[in-house]
């Protein structure tokens, strides 16, 4: 497990960090024009409309890029780890900046395969990816 300083929860973005607990990741989208937005804001950047809500994706997309940390920043810092952006599946310009587990550093490779799985942390359920298998 990777110490994290966890994230300030507000009104836009409480879906994206609390829906792990049913497993699902959430991701804003415009009921206008069907974008997805992330970060997560009430408007839509492409059509401007405010009738965005989140949304549950499939949990699939692909590592854009990647780096893999071998300096430990802060105390309890198991190291190295993998920071990565991931694609959704549904819209490849929604990029989540994320960890990727379950593999070795040295394994994680652009256009990668990845699938969202979460690791909860106090009341929240951090979306982290791993390589997909099957
Ligand atoms: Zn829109």
């Amino acid at each position: 497990m990777i110490a994290r300083t966890l994230p300030a929860i507000d009104r836009d973005n409480e879906a994206y960090w609390t829906w792990g607990r049913e497993g699902k990741l959430a991701i804003h989208r415009c009921a206008s024009c069907e974008y997805f937005v992330h970060p997560p804001v009430p408007f839509c950047p492409r059509c401007e409309s405010r009738d965005v809500a989140p949304q549950a994706v499939s949990g699939r997309g692909r590592v854009v890029t990647f780096t893999i940390n071998h300096k430990p920043w802060v105390p309890d810092l198991v190291d190295p780890y993998v920071l990565a952006l991931v694609a959704i599946a549904e819209q490849d310009d929604v990029r989540l900046a994320c960890n990727i587990v379950e593999c070795a550093p040295e394994a994680v490779d652009f256009d990668m395969e990845v699938e969202v799985v979460f690791e909860q942390a106090e009341d929240l359920w951090i979306p982290l990816f791993r390589p997909v298998t099957a």
